[in-house]
């Protein structure tokens, strides 16, 4: 019998060829720290802030031990405290909110933009008027609770910088800090027609958050993270934060947390760095590929709008198609990952039940939730191979009809 042809495994995401290419230049971070015990700190650690400090083009880098640990470092040294309510997107990683609450703060969740997934500026506007006042003090607070609202983490999703300009502009309406949860979003640009020019995320608001997981479009291999800020009081603190409070060794101004950025993983960080641009652009190709081969699906599937004045990094390349489940069951079947980021906002995670939020509060959120696809998108990704999943989702929806 003659075997049939097996169609290759298309991965959502190859995290291994892009280590393997740089096997020696790893190999060799990790006998420099175990030719000199440099495990945690140290020069490898600062070399590698000072590197991605100026990289996004702010004056300080403190590296940390995860995203999220960025997260909550940057909100308590921006100055969120318990009793604080901050405003963020429903449609994010959990990581976001948890970061709120273990600053001590509730999450204020609003809905994003339809077209871009991203966070709605108008929508925070309609917050702040129908659900906030200023109190007797001048105080801007929650009308229901009375919460401090002190602060906005827009979240740069999949990849793609959330609208600035207008969310800047609230902010300083009414004093409220913004910490930019960049963890998707590393070396992304935003053109500012406020400031006219391109920035770079990670120096768009106050402080901002990026998180190295291996995922990521600079991943380490394992944990790590880093706040960026030009704010030196701000950077100060997160240096305490990330150190058990220490100024000196042994001398606490406040409890902090274990939350450093571990020297083999910085290492491995400054090594991939000298990559990301490149890899932001062949995953930006990818993107560009999708986008016209889509544009073309007569209307069946929808993309995610890339703004003028927005250079998205695509963390992930996500579409918007009918029967979603069944779509991405038959492309499994057909040996194509898929993902979905993510299948439930946050509103209506079993975490958030005590918010008292419930279906309808965010419909264009739950809309997206409900026929989002992420599809394979990494740097490396053959033209090959996305020929195949263009052409396995047309087919796909074909059957569905
Ligand atoms: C990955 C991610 C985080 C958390 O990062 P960790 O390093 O896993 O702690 C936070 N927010 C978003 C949007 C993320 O994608």
């Amino acid at each position: 019998m003659i075997p049939t042809a097996v169609e290759a495994r298309i991965p959502f995401l190859d995290l291994v060829s892009g280590n393997v290419a740089l096997e020696d230049r790893l190999v060799s971070v990790l006998k420099r720290a175990l030719a000199t015990a440099g495990f945690v700190g140290g020069p490898v650690v600062e070399e590698f802030e000072r590197a991605f400090g100026a990289y996004c083009g702010t004056q300080y880098c403190i590296g940390v031990g995860s995203g999220t640990d960025a997260l909550r470092f940057a909100l308590l040294a921006a100055g969120v405290t318990s009793g604080d309510a901050v405003i963020t997107a429903c449609n994010t990683f959990i990581a976001t909110a948890e970061a709120i609450s273990q600053a001590g703060a509730q999450p204020a969740f609003v809905d994003v933009d339809e077209n871009t997934a991203n966070i709605d500026p108008a929508k925070i506007q309609h917050f702040l008027d129908t659900e906030c006042s200023i109190d007797a003090h001048g105080t801007l607070r929650t009308r229901m609770q009375g919460l401090r609202v002190k602060a906005v983490v827009p979240v740069h999703l999949y990849g793609q910088p959330a609208d600035m300009d207008p969310i800047r502009e609230i902010a300083a309406r009414y004093q409220l800090e913004v910490v930019e949860d960049a963890c998707q979003a590393h070396g992304a640009k935003y053109f500012s027609r406020e400031c006219r020019q391109w920035q770079q995320v990670g120096s768009l608001g106050r402080a901002a958050a990026f998180s190295f997981y291996p995922g990521k479009n600079l991943g380490a291999c394992g944990e790590a993270g880093a706040v960026t800020t030009n704010d030196a009081a701000l950077g100060h603190k997160v240096r305490m934060l990330r150190d058990h409070g220490q100024e000196h060794k042994y001398h606490h101004r406040f409890e902090g947390y274990n939350g450093r950025l571990d020297s083999i993983q910085a290492g491995f960080l400054r090594v991939k760095l000298e990559y990301l641009d490149e890899w932001n652009r062949q995953r930006r190709a990818h993107a560009k590929w999708y986008d016209e081969h889509f544009s073309g699906a007569a209307g069946r599937v929808r993309t995610i709008a890339e703004p003028a004045n927005v250079y998205s990094v695509y963390h992930l390349y996500v579409v918007r198609v009918p029967e979603r489940d069944r779509l991405r069951q038959y492309l499994a079947s057909r040996l194509i990952e898929t993902g979905i980021h993510y299948p439930v906002p946050l509103h209506l995670q079993e975490a958030y039940r005590r918010l008292g939020l419930s279906v309808r509060d965010f419909p264009v959120a739950e809309r997206l939730a409900s026929s989002i696809l992420s599809l394979p998108m990494f740097p490396g990704l053959q033209a090959e191979q996305q020929r195949r999943v263009f052409e396995a989702v047309m087919s796909g929806l074909t059957l569905g009809q």
